[in-house]
């Protein structure tokens, strides 16, 4: 336990310095506890997909099973190991953030090419899926970003739209400016946000669904990770949602104007 209760209580420099360490305890213990909660949940999300591989690799041994059956059994053993790694995907690039080992390489991009390729690649992802995806950009502009980390960003949010969405459902790209700002919006038609989880979402590890679906499978990393991206952009993310009517990301950059450094 790093709490220490210190018996000085003057205004001096020995008493200012006491407040100090019984500060800094306080804060390692906060540390000590959040790390322990952390870690305890990673574990209860590992061991639920490890407990179904576990299950279904003892039947799927069984001699007297038809091809048709152990076929079944291989396929949720697959799609159960693609969990835990996508987990420990999104763990490591949260270790490395934590330890500020990522690096953000930025270069000035005109951002309606930029969302145009991301929309082009995701739109057909949409398609297969029975939904549709729409972009809307209201001029050209210039933005920094580091081309793969924002469109890890992009591409997860509409990971996202596609998640929470029933079948048929339209997703809108919005690029525009405002003053100087260029704002980039996800809109989706999906099931939306309950408003007292909306100040929770970018937290590590929530989910407002807090049983794992095994349909959706998130881990509720996505979105911290992506507002530590968006932040490493100098940019902000914000999100507005209505319960069945669906929820809209903004991310919001400044608009650069450095046409120097500009890559083709
Ligand atoms: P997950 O991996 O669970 O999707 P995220 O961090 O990406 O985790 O999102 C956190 C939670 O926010 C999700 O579990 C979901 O409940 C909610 N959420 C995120 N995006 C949307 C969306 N577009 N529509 C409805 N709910 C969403």
């Amino acid at each position: 336990d790093f709490s220490v209760t210190l018996p000085v209580k003057s205004n001096d420099e020995i008493g200012e310095l006491s407040k100090s360490i019984q500060t800094l305890a306080n804060d390692l213990s906060y540390l000590k506890k959040e790390r322990n909660e952390f870690l305890a949940s990673i574990s209860h999300e590992l061991r639920t997909p490890l407990t179904y591989i576990k299950g279904y690799a003892d039947i799927g041994r069984r001699k007297t099973l038809s091809e048709e059956e152990r076929m079944h059994y291989l396929t949720i053993i697959h799609e159960e190991s693609e969990h835990v790694h996508q987990l420990l995907q999104e763990l490591f690039e949260l270790a490395k953030m934590d330890e500020n080992m990522f690096t953000i390489q930025k270069q000035s991009v005109r951002v309606n090419d930029f969302v145009s390729t991301i929309y082009d690649k995701a739109r057909h992802v949409f398609l297969a899926q029975g939904h549709q995806l729409e972009l809307y950009c209201r001029g050209d502009w210039t933005v920094e970003v580091d081309p793969r980390r924002f469109e890890q960003i992009i591409l997860n949010l509409l990971d996202n739209a596609l998640k929470y969405s029933a079948e048929h459902s339209v997703t809108k790209i919005n690029v525009e400016k405002q003053n100087d700002d260029i704002l980039i919006s996800i809109k989706d038609e999906g099931q939306g946000i309950p408003s007292e989880d909306l100040p929770y979402i970018f937290t590590r590890l929530y989910r407002v669904d807090k049983s794992r679906s095994r349909l959706t499978g998130g881990f509720g990393l996505g979105l911290s990770i992506v507002k530590e991206l968006v932040e490493a952009h100098n940019g902000t993310i914000s999100v507005e949602s209505q319960l069945g009517t669906g929820t809209c990301f903004t991310i919001r950059l400044k608009e650069s104007f450095d046409e120097d450094s500009f890559t083709h």
